[in-house]
């Protein structure tokens, strides 16, 4: 028993390994969980962008604490059976933006160490009523599907792979249209990749689920002479993909999973430069995704924005609260809507007249609020700016 709470085996018991990451691919190597968390020199700088931690008032609820708190049950400092109710909610209301990691200068991951924490001590769960909803907007007969086979979008069989969001598959289905169309005519061909990417298991399931849906999508995109381009209409969806290696480290199925993490694009890393307009409107851009360790992944979205408008801001300061990202509103809507309501906020004070955003759900999720609290101003999606061009 005592081996098992050494720093090398605490969180993965011999036999449930799978259940685990045993390396975490860092911006600055690969390490183990421990020596991943333990990178953390308590520094703090993170604290000032931590939307929990701001939110709450609570350093406790920061990154910071949850480095710490990781190594200290790692390093058996803390009775992890005594205290599992503290520990719970000092992981709580983490959103795994990656705001943390993008101010450290460690690169700490602690997104991955509140995961690593909470496949011990209890996941996250989306409320059964929302699966259900899932469930039936996914059998929406207008779906992509039905859309493709009244369209041609030519080269069959050619150009690039489009991986949609469920918003795109289901519920967003117009934007999608447009999306293929744009890839189609700049790759040459577009298919649709069926599959889902596991992220939603990855946060709200487990590993094993993470690892099948994802190997699932691989092997369809192997199966259909993969090697070209995958275009994603999702941020989230793109910074998961690009944690493929990571989740198939010393499997057979490494040298698959990295080819197809290689391939993976944002939207906006395809489309061209629009051109620059007259109008003056205020545009402001939101980088939130989930993961979003760096700003340089939203280097295309910006160089794209800056060119087409005249009076564009990609700031994300202060006050600027990053969106929730991936379904946080159905397990904390509470919180979710104050972090909306700021963010609400800071657009009407930066006087916005539109915000463009990363993914689907997040315009959905914001024109809700702005609606209600400055309906001067609109979300709009990247991938839409193309659309009728
Ligand atoms: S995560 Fe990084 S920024 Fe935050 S306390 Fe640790 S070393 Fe400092
Ligand atoms: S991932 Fe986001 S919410 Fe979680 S600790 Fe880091 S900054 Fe805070």
């Amino acid at each position: 028993m005592e081996n098992f709470r050494t720093p090398k085996n605490f969180l993965f018991k011999e036999g449930f390994e799978d259940l685990h990451l045993h390396t975490i691919f860092t911006q600055l190597g690969q390490k183990t969980v421990y020596d991943s968390a333990a990178q953390c020199n308590k520094c703090a700088y993170c604290s000032r962008t931590c939307p929990a931690q701001l939110d709450t008032a609570r350093e406790d609820k920061g990154p910071r604490a949850r480095n710490i708190l990781l190594r200290f049950i790692m390093e058996n400092k803390i009775d992890r059976k005594k205290n599992v109710t503290e520990i719970k909610d000092a992981l709580s209301c983490c959103m795994l933006c990656g705001a943390c990691t993008k101010e450290c200068f460690a690169k700490v991951p602690t997104h991955e160490h509140v995961l690593e924490l909470e496949r011990v001590y209890g996941r996250r769960k989306l409320p059964l009523s929302r699966r259900l909803k899932n469930k039936i907007i996914s059998l929406n007969p207008f779906d992509l599907k039905r859309e493709i086979k009244k369209t041609e979008f030519g080269g069959k069989g050619k150009g690039a792979f489009f991986l949609p969001s469920f918003e795109a598959e289901f519920s967003e289905v117009k934007s999608a249209v447009n999306m293929l169309r744009a890839i189609s005519k700049i790759c040459g061909g577009a298919r649709v990749l069926r599959g889902e990417s596991g992220m939603n298991e990855y946060v709200y399931s487990g590993l094993p689920a993470a690892r099948k849906t994802a190997l699932k999508l691989i092997n369809e995109y192997f199966a259909a002479d993969g090697g070209g381009k995958i275009i994603t209409d999702s941020m989230d969806i793109f910074n998961f993909v690009k944690k493929y290696p990571q989740l198939f480290w010393q499997t057979e199925n490494f040298d698959k999973a990295q080819k197809f993490a290689d391939n993976i694009y944002f939207i906006a890393d395809i489309l061209p430069s629009l051109p620059k307009t007259k109008n003056t409107k205020k545009i402001i851009f939101t980088k939130t995704a989930a993961f979003a360790a760096e700003d340089k992944i939203f280097e295309s979205s910006i160089k794209l924005l800056a060119k087409n408008s005249q009076n564009f801001c990609p700031s994300w300061e202060g006050d600027n609260y990053p969106l929730p990202p991936l379904g946080y509103e159905y397990i904390k809507p509470g919180e979710s809507a104050r972090y909306l309501r700021r963010k609400v906020e800071y657009i009407a004070a930066a006087q916005g007249d539109a915000v463009v955003c990363v993914t689907l759900a997040q315009k959905r999720q914001l024109n809700k609020s702005l609606k209600k609290y400055y309906p001067k101003c609109k979300a709009v999606f990247i991938g839409d700016l193309y659309a009728d061009k």
